[in-house]
C-alpha cells in the first residue's frame, strides 16, 4: 500500500507544480439525484412494483450505482481485486438532499463513504468534492422569490449539517438559471455553479467591454467565468464539456476503462480544466460496470505523475480566479433547448417521442399547482403573521430544523411569537410542514417526462394533496376544486388513464391518510411482525413522518381487538388521540379486517369502517413485506433446527445407491443442510456433499443462501475485540466449505470490510486471498 500512497502523493505534487503554469487538470462531476418518491404523510418511501425485486428505485439504483461507486473494484487480468476505490474521493459530486436523507437512514455504509470522499478530498485539495443542490430540485426561474430563497437556504443548511462545512458550490436543478437565482446564490455565499456551454450568451475580459457573442462552438470552457450581478456581487460559472459529457452519458464511452481514459487524457493534454458533468447514475445504473471504468480512469490519472491532475471545481477556482466574464441566457437549462419550457409547456422536448403523443398536460399541471400554492402562500402569510415574528424568515430558516442544525425548541424561541398556546404552536408547525410539501410538489421531475400518468406527476399531485390537507386543517378552504379547475384540463396520452380529473379521483385522492388508514397500517403491521401486544400492553409503530403508540385494551373471543392510540407527527407539537376497534374477519385474509376509529376531542361523527385492503398498493405491499420477512425468518430458524439433526442422519450410500432415498424431501431442506455444513456444524460424508452440490446447481434458494453466507462473513470480520484479530481461519474454512458444494457466497460486503479495515494486518493475508484479492 505504500507504493499506492506514493503514487498519489506524486500525482498531487506534480499537479501543484503544473497548476502554477495553468495546469492540466481534470474534474469529473456526477449529479446524483432521485425524484422525490416519499409518501408525504409517513415521510418514507413505499414499495414501487417496477423496481422489484428491490423495494423501490432508490434502493435499486443505490445497489447499481451509489454503492458500486463507493467501492469500485479494480481487477487484474485474472479477475482478482487489486484495489477498491471510493470514487467519491476523486470525483466532484452533488447529491440531492432528499436522496441523502434516504441514504443516511437506509444505506448508512454508502452514506459514510460519500462523507468520507468529501473529507479526504478536502484534506488533499483544501476544498471538498461535494457541492450542494437545490433542495427540492425545483426549476428556479419558475419559482417565486420566497421559494428561491427557501430552496437555497434549505439546501445550504442540509449540506452544512452533513458535510460539516459550508458549501462552496451549488448545483442548480436541470442547470436552470436566471440572474435573480445567481444573485441569491451569491448573497448566500455560494461561489460557483455549473452550466451547460450553450447557456453562455456573451463573454468579455474582466475590466473590458469587449463583449463577443458566445456559443457552444467558440466558448473556451477550460476556465471559470465571472458573472457580475446587478446588486454588485458576482459568482463564478463553469461550463462543462458538452460533447465529452454527452459521450459519457449516451455514447458508451464507459464500456472500456482504457478507452475512457484514452479520451480523457487526450483531451486533458491542453492547458486548463477539463470538466465533464453527467447524471451520476450514468456510472453503474445506465452503464453496468461504468463505475469500474471510472475507477480505472481515476487510478490512471492518479498514477500519471501529475501530467493530469484530478481536482474539483472549488480547488481549481481558488488557484485560477476567472480572467473573463460571461453573461448568461436568462431562463435557460441543460435539458431543454427552449429555455425552461419543458417544465411548463408542450415545447417538444420529451424522452421517448412516441408518435401521436403530446405534452400539453404540462401547462395545466403547473397552473394548478401554482394556483393552490398561491392560495396557501397567502394563508401562510395571513395566519403566519399572528404566529411568527417574521413569516418569510421562518420559512427560509425552517431548513435548519429539517437538517437538524437547529433544535425545534430553539427555533420556536427565535421565530415564534411569544406566549403562543400549544394549539397555536402546533398550527405554526403545521404551516411549515405545509410549505415543505407544497415546495416538494414543484420538483422538476413531474414535467420532465412524457406523460401525465407517470409516477412523477402523480407524486407531485400527492404532495399537493398533503399540503392542501394541512392548509385545510389550519383553517383554509378545501383547495381541491381550484386545483382540478386546472389539472382537470390535462389529459394523459393513454386514453385508459384519462384526464387529470380521472387520475385525481382514481389514484390521488384515495392516498390521503386518515386516522383509520394510519391505524390500519399500524395494526396489520404489528400482526405481520408478530408483535401485537397482549391486552393491557402497548407497542410503537413508527415511520419517519409519524409515530403511533398502540395500546390494546381487550381481545374478544371472535378475534376482535380494541384499544387506544396516539399519533404524533414529526416536527409538529401536538398528538391525535383516538379509540380504535379492529374487527378481524374470518376469511379474506389479514387485509380484510375492518378498522374503526373514534377521535378524542374532534368533532364526533359516525365511525367509518375501513379495511386495510383500501390502502394504496405501496402501503399494502409494505405490510406484505413485513409479513414475508418475519415468516421467512421463522421458517429459516425452524428448518435450521431440523437440519442440525438431519445432517447427521444423511448416511453414506450403500451398494449401487446413486441418490438419497426420498431425495425430493431432503432437497426441500437444501439451503439449511448446506448452512450446517458451511458453518462447520457437521462432518459429512462424500455422498452428502455430492448430493448438496448436485441439487444446488439450479436450486431456487441459491441467491438467498449466498446472501446469508455473505452476512455471516461480515459478522465474523466485524466481531473483534480491540487488539484481537477476527477469526481469519474460520473465514477461510467457511469459504472452502462453501466452494466444496459450489455455493458461491455474496462477497461484496465482506470484501469492502476487509479492504477498509483489515488489509494492513499481515495476519489477514490468506483471508484476503480467499476473499478474491490479488496477492500483495
Ligand atoms: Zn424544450
Amino acid at each position: 500500500m505504500a507504493g499506492q500512497k506514493s503514487r498519489q502523493e506524486g500525482g498531487q505534487k506534480g499537479g501543484q507544480k503544473d497548476s502554477q503554469k495553468g495546469g492540466r487538470q481534470l474534474c469529473i462531476h456526477g449529479h446524483f439525484y432521485q425524484p422525490p418518491r416519499e409518501d408525504p404523510w409517513m415521510d418514507t418511501i413505499f414499495p414501487e412494483g417496477s423496481a422489484a425485486p428491490a423495494r423501490h428505485w432508490n434502493e435499486r439504483i443505490c445497489h447499481e450505482s451509489y454503492a458500486p461507486l463507493a467501492w469500485a473494484r479494480r481487477q487484474d487480468g485474472a479477475g482478482r481485486i487489486i484495489e477498491i476505490v471510493n470514487c467519491y474521493e476523486w470525483m466532484s459530486f452533488n447529491f440531492g438532499p432528499t436522496l441523502l436523507t434516504w441514504l443516511e437512514l437506509q444505506a448508512p455504509e454508502v452514506y459514510a463513504r460519500v462523507l468520507e470522499g468529501d473529507s479526504k478530498s478536502l484534506a488533499r485539495l483544501g476544498h471538498g468534492n461535494a457541492i450542494a443542490q437545490i433542495y427540492h430540485h425545483v426549476i428556479m426561474p419558475l419559482a417565486t422569490d420566497l421559494e428561491k430563497r427557501a430552496e437555497i437556504a434549505w439546501a445550504l443548511a442540509d449540506f452544512e449539517a452533513r458535510f460539516k462545512r459550508p458549501a462552496e458550490g451549488l448545483w442548480l436543478s436541470e442547470a436552470a438559471v436566471d440572474t435573480r437565482t445567481l444573485e441569491l446564490l451569491a448573497q448566500a455565499g455560494v461561489t460557483f455553479t455549473i452550466l451547460a456551454p450553450r447557456q453562455a450568451r456573451e463573454v468579455a475580459d474582466i475590466g473590458q467591454s469587449n463583449w463577443s457573442p458566445a456559443n457552444e462552438g467558440n466558448l473556451d470552457i477550460r476556465e471559470p467565468y465571472l458573472v457580475e450581478l446587478p446588486g454588485g456581487k458576482s459568482i463564478a460559472v463553469y461550463f462543462y464539456d458538452g460533447p465529452l459529457s454527452q459521450a459519457v452519458a449516451f455514447e458508451g464511452l464507459l464500456r472500456h476503462g482504457d478507452y475512457f481514459w484514452d479520451r480523457l487524457s487526450g483531451l486533458a493534454r491542453e492547458q486548463g480544466l477539463l470538466a465533464l458533468a453527467t447524471d451520476g447514475e450514468t456510472y453503474g445504473h445506465h452503464f453496468k460496470f461504468g463505475e469500474m471504468a471510472l475507477a480505472f480512469a481515476l487510478s490512471q490519472a492518479r498514477a500519471s505523475a501529475g501530467s493530469v491532475r484530478l481536482t474539483n471545481y472549488a480547488a481549481y477556482l481558488a488557484e485560477n480566479p476567472p480572467r473573463r466574464r460571461a453573461r448568461i441566457h436568462e431562463n435557460s437549462s441543460w435539458s431543454c433547448a427552449h429555455g425552461v419550457e419543458r417544465w411548463r409547456s408542450d415545447c417538444g422536448c420529451a424522452t421517448e417521442h412516441k408518435p401521436g403523443w403530446n405534452q400539453r398536460w404540462r401547462g395545466p399541471l403547473r397552473d394548478g399547482l401554482r394556483a393552490v400554492k398561491a392560495r396557501m402562500d397567502r394563508h401562510y402569510q395571513d395566519l403566519g403573521a399572528t404566529l411568527f415574528k417574521d413569516p418569510e424568515e421562518a420559512v427560509v430558516q425552517y431548513g435548519r430544523v429539517l437538517s437538524g442544525l437547529t433544535e425545534a425548541a430553539a427555533f420556536e424561541r427565535a421565530r415564534f411569537k411569544k406566549g403562543l398556546t400549544p394549539a397555536k404552536r402546533d398550527t405554526a408547525w403545521k404551516l411549515l410542514t405545509m410549505q415543505k410539501w407544497a415546495l416538494s410538489s414543484f420538483a422538476s421531475c413531474a414535467w420532465f417526462f412524457d406523460d401525465l400518468g407517470r409516477i412523477e406527476p402523480m407524486n407531485a399531485l400527492t404532495f399537493a394533496l398533503r399540503a392542501m390537507g394541512l392548509a385545510q386543517r389550519t383553517g383554509l378552504d378545501d383547495l381541491e376544486p381550484l386545483l382540478l379547475a386546472h389539472v382537470g384540463k390535462a389529459s394523459s396520452n393513454d386514453p385508459a388513464v384519462g384526464s387529470g380529473h380521472d387520475l385525481w379521483t382514481r389514484e390521488i385522492r384515495p392516498r390521503r391518510e386518515t386516522m383509520e388508514s394510519i391505524l390500519a397500517q399500524a395494526l396489520v403491521g404489528l400482526w405481520a411482525e408478530g408483535r401485537m401486544p397482549r391486552p393491557g400492553g402497548s407497542a410503537e409503530v413508527s415511520w419517519p413522518g409519524l409515530g403511533v403508540e398502540v395500546g390494546v385494551r381487550k381481545t374478544a373471543a371472535s378475534g376482535e381487538l380494541n384499544g387506544t392510540a396516539s399519533v404524533t407527527w414529526a416536527r409538529e407539537s401536538g398528538s391525535d388521540v383516538c379509540d380504535w376497534h379492529w374487527e378481524r374477519t374470518n376469511g379474506g385474509g389479514p387485509l380484510a379486517g375492518c378498522v374503526q376509529v373514534e377521535q378524542h376531542g374532534g368533532a364526533r361523527h359516525a365511525a367509518k369502517c375501513v379495511p386495510a385492503s383500501y390502502l394504496a398498493w405501496g402501503k399494502r405491499q409494505a405490510l406484505a413485506l413485513k409479513w414475508v420477512r418475519r415468516a421467512e425468518a421463522d421458517s429459516w430458524a425452524q428448518q435450521n433446527a431440523e437440519a442440525a439433526q438431519g445432517a447427521h442422519l444423511f448416511l453414506p450410500y450403500r451398494e449401487a445407491q446413486t441418490t438419497q432415498t426420498a431425495a425430493e424431501r431432503w432437497g426441500r431442506l437444501w439451503s439449511a443442510l448446506c448452512w450446517q455444513w458451511i458453518m462447520g456444524e457437521v462432518v459429512p460424508s462424500r455422498d452428502f456433499l455430492d448430493f448438496l452440490k448436485e441439487l444446488g446447481q439450479a436450486h431456487p434458494e441459491r441467491a438467498l443462501l449466498a446472501q446469508r453466507v455473505g452476512e455471516a462473513l461480515v459478522d465474523l470480520l466485524s466481531a473483534s475485540t480491540p487488539g484481537v484479530d477476527p477469526d481469519f481461519a474460520s473465514l477461510r474454512g467457511i469459504l472452502e466449505r462453501a466452494a466444496s458444494v459450489d455455493a458461491v457466497p455474496d462477497l461484496w460486503a465482506a470484501q469492502n470490510l476487509y479492504w477498509s479495515r483489515l488489509r494492513a494486518n499481515p495476519a489477514s493475508r490468506a483471508a484476503g486471498l480467499a476473499l478474491g484479492f490479488a496477492a500483495v
